[in-house]
């Protein structure tokens, strides 16, 4: 899981200060629903991968009201050990 911080700055890490910063799409296990294409970014410096305040909302909203927005889908699983 990674954390969670409202960027002031898009193209600068709040971590370590490096402008190395690159938009990611991310998957997530969320709150018990698969979220797809997730927009985040990425620090190649020390590797943070942060969320802004508004993806993790419209997470927030996606997890409370799965039905609303998500497909469900049927998938085989399997557990070893
Ligand atoms: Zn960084």
């Amino acid at each position: 899981m990674s954390k969670v911080k409202n960027l002031t700055s898009k193209t600068k890490c709040s971590q370590c200060g490096a402008f190395e910063v690159v938009p990611i799409r991310r998957t997530e296990f969320y709150k018990g629903v698969l979220i797809e294409n997730i927009p985040a970014t990425r620090c190649y410096n020390c590797g943070e991968e942060l969320y802004d305040l508004e993806t993790v909302q419209l997470m927030e909203q996606v997890a409370a009201a799965p039905q609303k927005y998500a497909q469900m889908v049927e998938m085989p699983v399997a557990r070893v050990a």
